[in-house]
């Protein structure tokens, strides 16, 4: 199967980056900060990233302070 097609009129790949499957490393000291994804560098990569999915530590109570946080 290809996932990858030119929309019609159109000229560029289509990418669909929320289709990755990135290994999780709950351990920063355990990450490569490329290849795998920590919660130190998620903090990053949700920054140039949509993430299609909560990350594990994130599903904990909600944080008081992050309240204001937008959806
Ligand atoms: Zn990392």
């Amino acid at each position: 199967m290809d996932f990858s097609h030119i929309p019609p009129g159109g000229t560029e790949l289509v990418h669909h980056i929320d289709e990755v499957e990135i290994p999780l490393v709950t351990d920063p000291a355990r990450c490569a900060h490329d290849d795998t994804l920590c919660p130190e560098c998620a903090a990053l990569w949700q920054t140039e990233h949509l993430l299609s999915e909560r990350l594990p530590w994130e599903q904990g109570p909600p944080d008081p302070t992050d309240a204001e946080r937008d959806e």
